[in-house]
């Protein structure tokens, strides 16, 4: 029998199919359609796939199936999709969680904070390009037209794109989601969404669903909505920003203290919490900025509407957008993540090395109060401040080197994620650009 709440909705929204999905390493949504008479089935055993067929899961052609067990408190319906609900699923294999499934690993780091009291607030701010297809099949953004210098916040690329937009915010507010502001980007077809902070695992679960409706209503509208790093090379690029708080049983921000010297507004434990994040950034890149075109939005320099936003610099700063961590006042942003990030492995990790931390009692030394973006390098590196790694391979190098990420999220999911991503960046190393053409052919 279904919970009463599940049952109702069903009824009342004349659910047919349930998708029980989970997430690839990559934290693509993948899914199966199960007749909504048989949605306990996946609660109580999961739907069953052949976990070799998917990115990341650690599985052989002749193993045991991977079981995508459905989790109740994520039942909701799929707006874009009439007669259609979707249920987030954990991954267990042989009746045990299976330590290849990002979202199974979210959820050990969470319990590590439960154990405290403590819950993990996060608030994301996906950003996405929008995009048609030309005669020839090319993606071109959709306001390409509008040439402009600054586009970003510019009324006629918000006004241009609305009925992609209005869909999108009708089908997140069908579910719950408290939009509450929307805006054109500094590139041409790039919009940001925003909706007010859940617990950890929420925030991961809704990206996904974010993913998922985003794509299909542009696919609705023959657009293409791309979540890609970078898409162009010479505007901005798609980030994610996370804002981070702690709160304990009663819902007490335990990372603000308005007694906090430097005036940001931050406990003791949200200065550890960060030491922690700057401590292990270059191997937390690996997670946060996970394909190989991330590394062309970290690049330090402009782009060409003149406003870089590149959270290149290991440091953090009060209300500064040039520092990897910004404090906007009694909480933190991480601004380090990419919309091609895989939301459940990138809060997992950014758990593993805060609360590193927090355990070690960590100091991040005195906030960068100044625009880093007007500084040279040597100037950067004069006042102690570390860059990101460059490229891919040098994030894996970093994360393949720091302990801290294999002890606290298991060796299985740490060493895949490697694995897959050494490969992914051999294939692109090995392939001849463009720009290598048109450098090198008559040199
Ligand atoms: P900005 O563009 O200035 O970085 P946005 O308004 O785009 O800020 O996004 C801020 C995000 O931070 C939202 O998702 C918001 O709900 C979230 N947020 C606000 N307060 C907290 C908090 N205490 N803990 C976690 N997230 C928070
Ligand atoms: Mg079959
Ligand atoms: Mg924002
Ligand atoms: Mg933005
Ligand atoms: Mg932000």
């Amino acid at each position: 029998m279904m919970p009463a709440e599940i049952e109702r909705i069903v009824r009342q929204n004349d659910i047919k199919y349930v998708l029980a999905q989970f997430v690839d390493i990559h934290g693509v949504a993948k899914t199966k359609s199960v007749p909504a008479n048989c949605l306990m089935d996946v609660v109580e055993k999961g739907a069953g796939f052949a976990g070799f067929a998917v990115w990341g899961l650690g599985m052989e052609p002749h193993g045991p199936d991977f079981m995508a067990r459905g989790d109740l408190d994520t039942f909701s319906v799929v707006p874009w999709q009439p007669g259609y609900a979707r249920i987030a699923c954990d991954g267990y294999v042989n009746d045990a969680p299976h330590p290849y499934c990002s979202r199974v690993v979210l959820k050990q780091q969470l319990a590590r904070l439960a154990e405290k009291g403590w819950t993990l607030n996060t608030g994301v701010e996906p950003e996405f390009s929008l995009f048609t297809r030309d005669a020839q099949g090319a993606l071109k953004p959709v306001d390409e037209s509008d040439v402009l210098d600054k586009p970003c916040y510019d009324y006629k690329g918000l006004s241009r794109s609305r009925e992609f937009l209005e869909r999108l915010v009708d089908a997140l507010q069908k579910v719950d989601f408290d939009v509450y502001q929307i805006d054109h980007e500094d590139a041409n077809g790039q919009f940001e969404i925003n909706y007010t902070y859940s617990d950890a695992l929420t925030s991961a679960d809704r990206f996904t669903f974010v993913r998922m409706a985003a794509g299909e209503i542009a696919n609705d509208l023959d657009m293409v909505c791309s979540f890609m790093p970078k898409p162009s090379s010479d505007r901005t690029g798609n980030g994610m920003h996370f804002h981070l708080s702690i709160t304990d049983k009663d819902g007490q921000n335990l990372f603000h203290d308005a007694d906090d010297r430097h005036g940001m507004g931050l406990s003791k434990l949200a200065y550890h919490f960060t030491a922690g994040l700057l401590a292990h950034a270059p191997a937390l890149c690996a997670f946060a900025a996970p394909t190989v075109n991330s590394y062309k939005r970290l690049v330090v320099g402009g782009n060409a509407s003149g406003a870089t936003w590149a959270p290149a610099y290991v440091c953090y700063g009060d209300n500064n957008r040039s520092a990897m961590v910004r404090i906007p006042y009694g909480r933190l942003e991480f601004r380090l993540p990419d919309s091609g990030c895989n939301p459940y492995l990138v809060t997992a990790a950014l758990i593993a090395a805060g609360m590193d931390g927090v355990e070690r009692e960590l100091d991040p030394g005195e906030p960068m109060n100044v625009n880093l973006y007007s500084l040279s390098l040597d100037e950067i590196r004069d006042k102690g401040v570390g860059i990101l790694p460059q490229n891919l391979n040098e994030a894996l190098d970093a994360l393949e080197a720091d302990t801290v990420f294999t002890e606290a999220l298991g060796s299985e999911i740490v060493s895949e994620f490697i694995k897959v991503k050494r490969a992914e960046w051999v294939e692109y190393s090995r392939h001849v650009s463009d720009w290598e053409v048109s450098h090198y052919a008559e040199f």
